[in-house]
């Protein structure tokens, strides 16, 4: 007998593109309990789940879906939380295409099963209930842990130990926790509510969160085990050192970072003026520079400071952007213009230092080159300038120095980025571990969450056991 096709994917609503290009308010407006539940019916339930191979925090992904279905909605959450302690930040911004839903078994003959928005849909439905339930603490064990960095990584650390009963302490650099959550993805993508809601839930759970203190300036590692009394450290301080093309003009006013740009926007609220008088340029045409979440990120963001045009300019073609599909699209729904294997090769400023124009060359895909992706080969005499009056340098970030370069014990590759061992996060200083951006470069929140876990377990061991 033929096998019955799968309903279509139950779509999310989402706000209309013209209306949202100019707002800050969340884009996709999330699943009713009906709309889940109709979701959650497409899920075969299957006994070997090929989606969970795909999750690398190994979500027990179709007992929370049936649960759904069932209407539990409790327990679903309830399940999710075992593997997964942000599910509303997971459910919103992991790259699911490629990761759970990329192995879903619905897949091959139809849409995958909706595994993120499901999971978006749990967390959202708990939070909605305004009553997060607080699991049982174990009895102290009196070890302290010192956890640098409040980015996902650092904070499953912080939850998974602090639900083993240790003392945790995160110190954050900002005055804001959450990592590249807050100061990186915009308000549209992943509402700061929703990060703050899963900081205030470890607080109640007991870990203590010091704002401003940077670690390496205040203390260093070592003085935080020699001299503070910490028994175990977790460096989870990202990468947030922007790279630049280093192109002539690059210094010129009107030049930022896409890091400087999105902070200033999102953590420092430029979006709210005049309620926060926070310094960004208001351009009127905008170029950023890559094609990754980044620079899309950034040239939405642009768009709703009041850009007429916000331009990205990448060096390869369309197929060959890094950033997520559903991130394209969104920006290309709202305006956001592509100027495709495109390379800029020099800033153009005015008499005063501001920015005028960004010179760019054509160019061609060659043969592949060692990341497998066709290499851009410039067109010879295809100079052109595009007019702009601001530049998002978006290509990519690095670890901040200063933690290795204060904690010499600690070794570091040739890329800055901590070594340490992946099953464990163990770095080369006895009691010190790391994990996430950090250690693998820039990737993704998930990682750095899986990364984290794995670090919270050896942590406890060396406690414990002693490694
Ligand atoms: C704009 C943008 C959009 C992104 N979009 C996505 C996406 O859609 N999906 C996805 O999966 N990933 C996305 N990412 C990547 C993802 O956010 C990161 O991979 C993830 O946040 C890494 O987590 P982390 O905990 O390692 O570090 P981070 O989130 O970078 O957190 C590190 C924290 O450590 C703090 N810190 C650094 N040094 C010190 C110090 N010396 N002392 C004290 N504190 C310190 C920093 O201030 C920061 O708060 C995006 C990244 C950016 C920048
Ligand atoms: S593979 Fe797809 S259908 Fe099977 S359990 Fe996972 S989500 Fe459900």
């Amino acid at each position: 007998m033929a096998k019955k096709q799968r309903p279509p994917r139950t779509p999310m609503p989402e706000q209309d593109p013209k209306v949202r290009a100019r707002n800050f308010d969340e884009v996709p407006l999330g699943y009713t309990p009906e709309m889940a539940q109709r979701e959650a019916s497409r899920c075969l339930k299957c006994k070997k789940p090929a989606c969970r191979k795909g999750c690398p925090v190994e979500v027990f992904i179709p007992d929370f879906i049936a649960e759904i279905e069932a209407g539990n909605f409790q327990r679903a959450v309830d399940i999710l939380k075992k593997k997964n302690s942000l599910p509303a930040v997971c459910g919103r911004v992991c790259p699911q295409e490629n990761q759970c839903e990329a192995y879903c078994i619905v897949g091959k003959k139809s849409e995958p099963v909706a595994i993120g928005r499901l999971e978006r849909f749990a967390a959202d439905w708990e939070r909605a209930q305004g009553d997060v339930k607080i699991p049982e603490i174990p009895p102290k064990t009196g070890k302290r842990v010192a956890v640098v960095g409040s980015g996902p990584a650092g904070l499953t650390v912080a939850g998974d130990l602090v639900l083993k009963g240790h003392d945790v302490t995160v110190f954050e650099a900002l005055h804001k926790p959450g990592g590249v959550l807050v100061y990186g993805i915009p308000e549209f993508r992943l509402p700061k509510a929703i990060v703050q809601a899963e900081v205030d839930y470890l607080k109640k759970l007991g870990v203590k969160v010091v704002t401003n203190f940077v670690v390496g300036k205040m203390r260093t590692v070592e003085e935080l085990i020699q001299e503070d009394g910490f028994d175990a450290v977790f460096v989870g301080a990202g990468a947030g050192l922007p790279k630049f093309m280093g192109i002539p003009g690059e210094n010129l006013n009107g030049v930022y970072s896409a890091n400087e740009y999105l902070t200033r926007s999102n953590l420092m609220k430029a979006y709210r003026f005049p309620e926060y008088d926070t310094p960004i340029v208001r351009a009127k045409r905008v170029a950023i520079l890559g094609g990754g979440n980044v620079a899309m990120d950034a040239a939405r963001t642009a768009l709703r400071l009041g850009a007429e045009r916000s331009i990205i300019v990448y060096r390869r073609g369309r197929d060959e952007m890094p950033a997520r599909a559903e991130e394209i699209h969104h920006a290309e729904e709202e305006g956001v213009e592509f100027q495709l294997l495109t390379n800029p090769v020099r800033v153009i400023g005015d008499d005063n230092g501001w920015v005028r124009a960004l010179e760019c060359i054509r160019m061609e895909l060659g043969e592949p080159d060692e990341s497998g992706r066709r290499r851009p080969v410039p067109v010879e005499g295809s100079e052109f300038e595009l007019d702009v009056d601001a530049v998002v340098v978006a290509i990519g970030n690095a670890p901040n120095p200063l933690i290795p370069s204060t904690t010499p014990a600690i070794q570091t590759s040739r890329w800055g980025t901590i070594q340490a061992d992946e099953a464990t996060g163990a770095t080369t200083m006895v009691g010190v571990y790391a994990g996430g951006d950090v250690v693998t470069g820039a990737a993704t929140v998930i990682l750095a969450m899986g990364a984290g876990r794995k670090a919270a377990d050896a942590i406890h061991d060396y406690l414990t056991k002693g490694g």
